[in-house]
């Protein structure tokens, strides 16, 4: 066959396809079923050409896979940290009547901030609930923001640890 007639037929075929667009839509669907019908009889053999593939092409399939890891890894990692701030500033709001701020030097950087046991003893606290910082927080949730808490800036609270007072004496 020529190129012309190649390219006549080709034509002639598009005429005819956009003249009878339900055709397509037809066979498209008789297609996806039958491909479905032999993809369910040949579930054992694909699987195995699967695996087949997968062996030969290891290197691939394992960057993939590390490829995708990561990419899940850094959205995973952002949305934990979302909520991890939600659930730490909730946890300031409901110890500074709404807006956090350091109970001792009214420092208001929310960055600077921590929640802080009134009588000391953070440490058996933690050790009780399994741990600081998002246990910390997570814990004060759960039992409804119990009292013996106090929001202090990192500052003031690492004075009191050490000093027992804060050097700002309030
Ligand atoms: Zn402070
Ligand atoms: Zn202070």
């Amino acid at each position: 066959m020529t190129y012309n007639n190649i390219e006549k037929r080709r034509i002639a075929l598009r005429d005819w396809l956009k003249r009878n667009p339900h055709k397509i839509k037809e066979y498209n669907k008789k297609y996806k079923e039958k491909k479905r019908e032999w993809r369910e009889k040949n579930k054992e053999k694909l699987k195995i050409r699967i695996e087949k593939w997968r062996q030969k092409n290891l290197k691939h399939v394992l960057s993939l896979q590390k490829i995708y890891y990561q990419k899940n890894k850094i959205k995973h990692n952002f949305l934990g940290k979302q909520r991890l701030i939600k659930r730490k500033l909730l946890c300031f709001q409901k110890y500074t009547k709404g807006s956090p701020e350091c109970n001792c030097c009214g420092e208001k950087e929310v960055k600077f901030l921590s929640i802080d046991h009134l009588n000391g003893g953070g440490r058996m606290q933690r050790l009780r609930i399994g741990g600081g910082g998002d246990h910390m927080y997570r814990w004060l949730i759960k039992n409804n923001f119990p009292s013996g808490f106090q929001v202090l800036c990192h500052n003031c609270n690492q004075a009191k640890g050490s000093y027992g007072v804060c050097p700002h004496g309030n």
